[in-house]
């Protein structure tokens, strides 16, 4: 009983941990190229600038705006100049603030046709967290379709579907050139399961999108790839080391999450098996 309270407690913590690192301010920084990172301490925002106005990836917590306003402005750019609005996962902690972003600064937002319906009705036709309104409701503009190209300013990404942590969560991959150097660039949705993956009804099909998004992933190999948590990459450390290259590190972290996928879904189908 002890032990139960003393671990319940002890999770709770990692838990608060966890939050205070995505409200904390990050300072913002150069990734490679015209790649910049705005975002909290682990909520990652990405701005892409290019000379017709930028692209903005996650937005944060809806009182992340001022920080993220923040960082855009002491890198040297406005706010105002962002055209386009992306998103990796349709949840509360990387679009909460989408609609205020959207509001300051008049840009369009894209999104996966299966998170679409999510971020219009704020959140309530989440699998995961709804029926509750999550956040702000955002109009989408244009609904992204495996393969398409979002393209600004002469930056081109390329949308990868990666469903399973939510309904149309995606990575994007990009070219950049950095010193002189070519670079292939993934902005990687890293799939953890966050809801029932065996008798889900308001997702029936997730255990086959996760398996269908690990093989896409795994025929990868950026030389640089970042995710939507910052602790994921291990952003912090790449910073100090100045250079967030690492191709290796990127097999690792797919072979992980593929790993922990399968090792919940078997564990829900022996459970399963033995209630029946
Ligand atoms: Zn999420």
């Amino acid at each position: 009983m002890l032990r139960a309270l003393l671990l319940l407690s002890l999770s709770l913590v990692a838990a608060a941990q966890d939050n205070a690192a995505w409200k904390r301010p990050f300072p913002p920084h150069k990734i490679a190229g015209n790649i910049y990172y705005v975002g909290t301490e682990d909520l990652a925002c990405y701005l892409l600038s290019t000379p017709q106005g930028h692209i903005l990836i996650n937005t944060g917590l809806a009182d992340s705006t001022p920080l993220i306003h923040g960082s855009i402005s002491k890198l040297g750019f406005k706010l105002q100049d962002i055209k386009i609005i992306l998103n990796m996962q349709a949840h509360f902690d990387h679009v909460a603030a989408m609609q205020e972003i959207q509001n300051l600064s008049g840009a369009k937002v894209y999104a996966t046709g299966a998170d679409a319906p999510s971020l219009e009705d704020g959140g309530k036709s989440d699998p995961a967290f709804g029926p509750k309104p999550q956040f702000a409701p955002v109009k989408v503009d244009r609904r992204l379709k495996d393969g398409d190209t979002v393209a600004l300013g002469g930056t081109e990404l390329k949308v990868i579907l990666t469903p399973g942590h939510s309904r149309g969560s995606v990575s994007y991959s990009t070219t950049i050139v950095d010193n002189g150097r070519k670079l292939n660039v993934l902005f990687v949705n890293m799939n953890t399961v966050v809801m029932p993956l065996v008798g889900n009804a308001k997702y029936p099909r997730i255990a086959e999108d996760f398996t269908r998004s690990f093989e896409k992933q795994r025929q990868l190999s950026p030389d640089i790839w970042v995710a939507a948590h910052a602790s994921q990459y291990d952003m912090a450390r790449k910073l100090k080391a100045g250079s967030f290259i690492d191709p290796e590190g990127y097999k690792k972290a797919i072979e992980r999450h593929e790993r922990m996928f399968y090792e919940t879904l078997e564990k829900e189908r022996s459970q399963k098996l033995r209630s029946e």
